[in-house]
């Protein structure tokens, strides 16, 4: 028999359970043939959010010129239109070849953490995160450094955590924002503190902006790019899978802006702009759907604004789960999720992904557990607010049904 072939030690401190062991049970249920509620992913195509029709029709328009490979960065048109964008979103200075368009802003985490990390080079990473920044940089051979955020504080960043936290090793920061998994939205003031800190000690600024446009309770969004000095390099995370419901589509987008912060980056752009050619070129046919996304009707809004579907659904789940004994949650103004606390005083949880996996067995509704996302303590869930409020409302019964039997 020859030995077992094994994975590479690269992956030993590699983690993505959002997609993880919980999830193989809900398909073994499902090819039982029970019906799950998945609030586990935040997929909008599945719970009928379709992506503009005028991007549909663009893409297949263009379908049959977008056969061959394109550049490395990405269609000229799509550039463009992004840098309108950073126009519009007042992030200066960024030109067509600043811009890189990527697989979805997955492939692009990889990339950047691929291109910047030595080994046990530290990026600081909010927790709770989304884990892939956590995953990429561990598999860069970094080192995942975590700063809390405070729930107390709206989740915002805790910027003492954040200092403590700096050490020689640490190259950059990132920061998500709007937030998954909790949906705060950043004041501008608490940004540009990170930014400040940022500066003082040299590091590279990763925003991950992939909900900007997903905002409730008329809260805006501020781009870190936006706020920065001009001897930062801020790269800029963005892309069509939430704001355009296109997620299978997998296009995203990388910024890099900051002018002198470019110049003082040059080793690093480079890198980066090798890795992009390595990969030859994202999906072309996706490609056609940035310009018409960024420039045309803005239907999102119609689904955020009071009366839409998407604020509908999170105020049920936010008003129902601070219904239940022992379970707070944080309004989300951003986003997709809420991450409500269940008191351990109250659940006794020892291990949360064992509670999820309860949950999914015993009423057929599979969520994430907190520490999924990198958060110390087995005292949170994520869920996601996709399906409609009804459908919502009845889950947080059934999981206010379930807690009552998981209390002290
Ligand atoms: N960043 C955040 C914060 C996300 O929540 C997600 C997906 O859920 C991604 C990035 C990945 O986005 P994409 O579909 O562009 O790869």
């Amino acid at each position: 028999m020859n030995s077992p072939i094994r994975k590479s030690h690269k992956l030993d401190n590699v983690c993505y359970d959002i997609r993880g062991p919980v999830l193989d049970h809900a398909k073994r249920l499902e090819d039982e043939g029970h019906r799950i509620l998945k609030l586990n992913i935040g997929n909008p195509a599945p719970f009928g959010f379709e992506a503009p029709e005028e991007i549909l029709q663009d893409v297949m328009r263009n379908l049959p010129t977008a056969q061959g490979y394109c550049d490395s960065k990405g269609l000229y048109s799509a550039r463009k239109a992004i840098m309108q964008e950073c126009q519009r979103k007042g992030i200066p200075g960024v030109g067509i070849e600043d811009i890189y368009v990527g697989n979805g802003v997955s492939e692009l985490i990889v990339m950047a953490m691929q291109a910047l990390l030595d080994d046990g080079d530290e990026v600081l990473i909010p927790a709770p995160d989304y884990p892939l920044w956590t995953a990429a940089t561990n598999l860069s051979s970094g080192r995942a450094v975590h700063y809390l955020c405070n729930e107390d504080d709206d989740w915002a960043p805790d910027l003492a955590d954040v200092r403590d936290k700096i050490t020689a090793r640490t190259k950059a920061i990132v920061l998500i924002n709007p937030n998954n998994p909790t949906g705060a939205v950043y004041p501008p003031a608490v940004v540009k503190e990170l930014l400040a800190i940022a500066r003082q000690h040299g590091l590279v600024v990763f925003s991950d902006e992939i909900y900007d446009k997903i905002l409730y309770d008329g809260v805006e969004h501020v781009s870190t790019g936006a706020l920065a000095e001009d001897d930062q390099l801020v790269v800029t995370m963005n892309g069509l899978s939430k704001s355009y419901r296109c997620a299978g589509f997998r296009s995203g987008w990388m910024i890099l802006s900051g002018g002198q912060g470019k110049q003082n980056a040059e080793d690093f752009i480079q890198g980066l702009t090798m890795l992009a050619s390595m990969r030859l070129c994202a999906n072309v046919p996706a490609q056609h759907a940035i310009q018409t996304g960024l420039g045309g009707y803005q239907s999102i809004n119609d689904l955020i604004l009071p009366g839409g579907r998407l604020l509908a659904q999170r105020n049920v789940v936010y008003e129902k789960l601070n219904a239940i004994p022992g379970v707070s949650c944080v309004k989300p103004k951003g986003a997709l999720y809420a991450f409500p606390r269940l008191d351990p005083e109250v659940y006794p949880i020892r291990d949360d992904a064992q509670m999820v996996l309860d949950l999914l067995l015993q009423e057929r509704i599979l969520l994430v557990q907190g520490t999924a996302f990198n958060w110390p303590d087995p005292d949170h869930v994520r869920i996601v607010t996709l399906p409609w409020a009804d459908q919502l409302g009845d889950a947080m019964d059934r999981f206010a049904r379930f807690l009552s039997r998981y209390r002290q």
